[in-house]
């Protein structure tokens, strides 16, 4: 039995966490839950956003499921993502995109994966007026963030059979900052002989990602270039529904979806949950379950590969349970041909 935290958020995110914990219960994986919350609507209560028991727990057990958490823009309180990526020191941010069968994309064959640091960079938060003539942001990297998060684009290819680790910077312009990413990153390639390495300066990136994303495999970046490109690369794949992602750090791991907690259609229980059950895929993954893991992806894939149960974002009519309920018969049926 492994203890797992799931937050539910806000929006869509209590449905989608909802269907997500039935799919991960139906691949037997046996899970002990221990429900937190986190968002505004805790702050009348906790004077905050991210109660303390919400980043205790995940520290206790090490593992969270979380759903998207609503962040106000230009005013309020700081993304409450942000924080927790920050004080659980989350140094790694992993989101695959990957082509899939009956989501009608420009593209073929795409199989990527971003890697994104994830407590340094623009998002450190050091930024303040400059009277009421200009605004300054500090771009913050340090050599201790860039040698662990380029060792873990390695790491990370090397277990999941990766061939290349393409290098994403700005260091023709940003020559200290990006260029001690790239220094460092050029350094550590070379005690991974069996993986090739090269770079690519980010602006370069976009328009090859927009040519030819099949020739792309792993990517490591600083965390802005790793917010907009990992983006970019969940639209070549067929949009925020599917895109997955983990936040990963030394003690812990928050498994989460790219997309936010889309407001407009909140409570209406037609969100698109298969980006959150590939991201628990991920933590199954994460805490050895490989087979669990298996059939869950699988599960998820040929749910969107049979095309009679999608949601709107795919250009179905189908519900957030009833997609669920369709990825739990792929399971049975898989079990049925094993
Ligand atoms: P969003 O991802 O919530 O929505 C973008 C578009 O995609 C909208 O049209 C939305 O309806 C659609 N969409 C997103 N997820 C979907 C799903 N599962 N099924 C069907 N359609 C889906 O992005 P946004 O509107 O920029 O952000 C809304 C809020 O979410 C903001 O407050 C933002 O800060 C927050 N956010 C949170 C996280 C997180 O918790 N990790 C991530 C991104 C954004």
């Amino acid at each position: 039995m492994k203890d797992v935290v799931l937050i539910p958020g806000d929006g869509i995110g209590p449905e989608i966490v909802s269907a997500t914990k039935r799919a991960v219960e139906a691949t037997g994986a046996e899970i002990c839950w221990h429900v937190r919350e986190a968002g505004a609507a805790q702050i009348d209560q906790y004077g905050t956003p991210l109660p303390p028991d919400t980043v205790a727990a995940i520290r206790q057990y090490g593992v969270a499921l979380k759903g998207p958490i609503t962040t106000p823009v230009g005013k309020g309180f700081r993304s409450v993502n942000v924080v927790m990526r920050k004080d659980l020191d989350l140094y790694a941010n992993v989101r695959p995109a990957k082509s899939r069968k009956n989501v009608p994309t420009r593209f073929e064959n795409v199989d990527l994966v971003v890697i994104r640091e994830n407590t340094e960079g623009l998002y450190a938060g050091i930024e303040h007026m400059i009277g009421d003539v200009a605004a300054e942001s500090i771009k913050l990297l340090t050599r201790k963030g860039c040698q662990r998060i380029c060792r873990f684009a390695f790491e990370y290819a090397r277990q999941n059979n990766r061939k290349r680790v393409t290098c994403v910077h700005k260091a023709n312009i940003m020559k200290c900052t990006d260029g001690m990413f790239l220094a460092i990153f050029r350094e550590i390639a070379q005690e991974y002989p069996d993986i090739t390495s090269d770079d690519m300066i980010v602006d370069a990136m976009c328009m090859r990602l927009v040519q030819v994303p099949e020739t792309f495999d792993v990517m490591v970046m600083p965390n802005l270039y790793g917010d907009i490109l990992s983006d970019l690369c969940a639209g070549l794949v067929g949009g925020p529904g599917l895109a997955s992602s983990g936040n990963i750090g030394l003690d812990s791991a928050i498994f989460e979806a790219v997309h936010g907690s889309a407001p407009q259609i909140a409570g209406q229980g037609i969100a698109n949950p298969a980006a959150l059950m590939l991201s628990a895929g991920m933590m199954l993954r994460h805490l050895g379950m490989q087979a669990q893991a298996l059939l869950l992806e699988n599960a998820v894939q040929a749910a969107i590969s049979d095309g009679t149960c999608l949601t709107a974002d795919l250009g179905g009519s189908a519900s957030t349970d009833q997609f669920a309920d369709k990825v739990i018969a792929c399971m049975d049926r898989q079990r049925e041909l094993t």
